[in-house]
């Protein structure tokens, strides 16, 4: 278990990054939500012992992490945003390198966890190729498999998916969920779908404050009997977004079709749909957009 308490943060720019972070984060795969910016990163480096908060706590099964960095690297494997390889160096070659530094020095051990990681990533195959020559998704699951190496007990990965396409990123996603069968995975999303389906628990994070955490199901489930849609004309749609209280608009075919926050059917031609987290993602980022107008 993973446990942060009252973490703040304020860049020397005057940003404030991290407002009273609580958050509580067993084994499984933990999803943190939220728009870019929103400080994700700098929580996931703030647990990684990168960065110092100002104030506040985490601790790690028995680890006081500000106490004892060294002990939480220990446990530690790492997915940073901007994650960089050597293109000319294949990948079997740099995932042993990284495990050398890892300190995994005995030869036939190392071997084997270089063996086991590259098949567990499905990288097996591309395991002579240049790293140069990889795609995206093969990229970040040579990241994953050296964020493995030394089996960490806290796994932290920093907007994976960014970038992958829908297969990939499936296929990666299903990586990480297996991976959290045994170990706490923590994986920043501004993707909704990434966290809906394969995340038990998660938080939503606006500008540096926890909206909202737990798992997504009840979030939704908060929403019940909530959410209305009705396709709306182009024309129409500013008046709409004037009277009501609009989470999203998409369009389908070419005209918006828009769903609605409301105890009851808003107005003609809106029906009842079943909310999903993409609904509560954006009715949590509204109302704290409208909230901070308040307080301004
Ligand atoms: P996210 O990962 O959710 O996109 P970040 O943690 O990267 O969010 O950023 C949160 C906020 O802090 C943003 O406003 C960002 O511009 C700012 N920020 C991040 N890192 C720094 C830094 N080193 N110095 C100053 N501001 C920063």
């Amino acid at each position: 278990m993973l446990t942060i308490k009252a973490l703040n943060k304020t860049y020397a720019n005057g940003v404030q990054a991290l407002k009273d972070v609580n958050l509580e984060i067993p084994t499984g795969l933990y999803g943190l939500l939220g728009p870019n910016g929103a400080g994700k990163s700098s929580l996931m480096r703030t647990i990684a012992t990168l960065q110092e908060p100002d104030s506040g706590s985490i601790h790690f099964d028995g680890i006081d992490v500000m106490q004892d960095k060294e002990g939480l690297r220990r446990q530690l494997g790492y997915l940073p945003q901007d994650f960089g390889v050597y293109p000319k160096v294949s990948a079997e070659d740099l995932l042993n390198h990284f495990a050398v530094l890892k300190g995994l020095t005995r030869r036939a051990e190392r071997k084997e966890a270089v063996e086991g990681l590259l098949r567990q990533t499905n990288l097996w195959d591309a395991r002579k190729l240049k790293l140069g020559t990889f795609s995206g998704g093969m990229r970040q699951r040579f990241g994953i498999a050296q964020a493995l190496l030394g089996a960490p007990k806290l796994v932290i990965v920093d907007e994976p998916t960014a970038g992958l396409d829908p297969d990939e990123r499936n296929r990666f996603l299903n990586l990480l969920s297996e991976i959290g069968e045994q170990v706490v995975v923590m994986l920043s999303t501004h993707i909704v779908e990434d966290v809906t389906d394969l995340c038990p628990r998660m938080a939503m994070i606006v500008k540096g404050e926890v909206l909202l955490h737990g798992e997504p199901q009840a979030a939704i489930d908060m929403l019940k009997d909530k959410v209305w849609s009705k396709r709306v004309s182009k024309t129409a749609l500013p008046e709409y977004q004037q009277r009501f209280n609009v989470l999203s608009s998409r369009l389908v075919a070419g005209q918006p079709q828009i769903n609605v926050h409301a105890d009851s059917q808003p107005d003609d031609g809106f029906v009842q749909v079943e909310p999903d987290l993409e609904d509560v993602y954006f009715l949590k980022i509204h109302s704290h957009q409208s909230n901070m107008g308040a307080a301004a």
